[in-house]
């Protein structure tokens, strides 16, 4: 099984996907459109994540926006609700070569 593995700067939380991302979502929400983050969204056992990040809600509080104390990165998101079998890893976590070249796909998160 191929696994990529990324970090936060500072390298205080690491992310292993199991998953090779085949293309990455851009979402124009406004908390996506100022944070930048290039997401790949997959199963909850699709990833392992090391180290304790802070949360932010935001909206209908339906997930939490995780990112790094220490250096601030913004690693991945969760759904506050365990039975959502989705969650998202910001690809640019992980090494460029991952994600550089993918097609890049518009979520369009401002509409909700
Ligand atoms: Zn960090």
């Amino acid at each position: 099984m191929t696994e990529h593995h990324g970090s936060c700067h500072c390298g205080r939380i690491a992310l292993t996907l199991r998953e090779t991302p085949t293309d990455v979502g851009e979402c124009n929400c406004s908390i996506g459109r100022r944070t930048g983050g290039l997401w790949h969204q997959c199963p909850p056992e699709a990833v392992t994540v090391v180290g304790e990040g802070i949360s932010y809600q935001q909206g209908d509080r339906a997930l939490d926006l995780w990112h790094c104390p220490t250096c601030g990165c913004t690693t991945h998101w969760s759904p506050t609700d365990p039975a959502y079998p989705r969650m998202a890893v910001n690809l640019r976590m992980f090494d460029s070569a991952l994600w550089r070249d993918l097609p890049r796909r518009l979520i369009d998160g401002a509409r909700y």
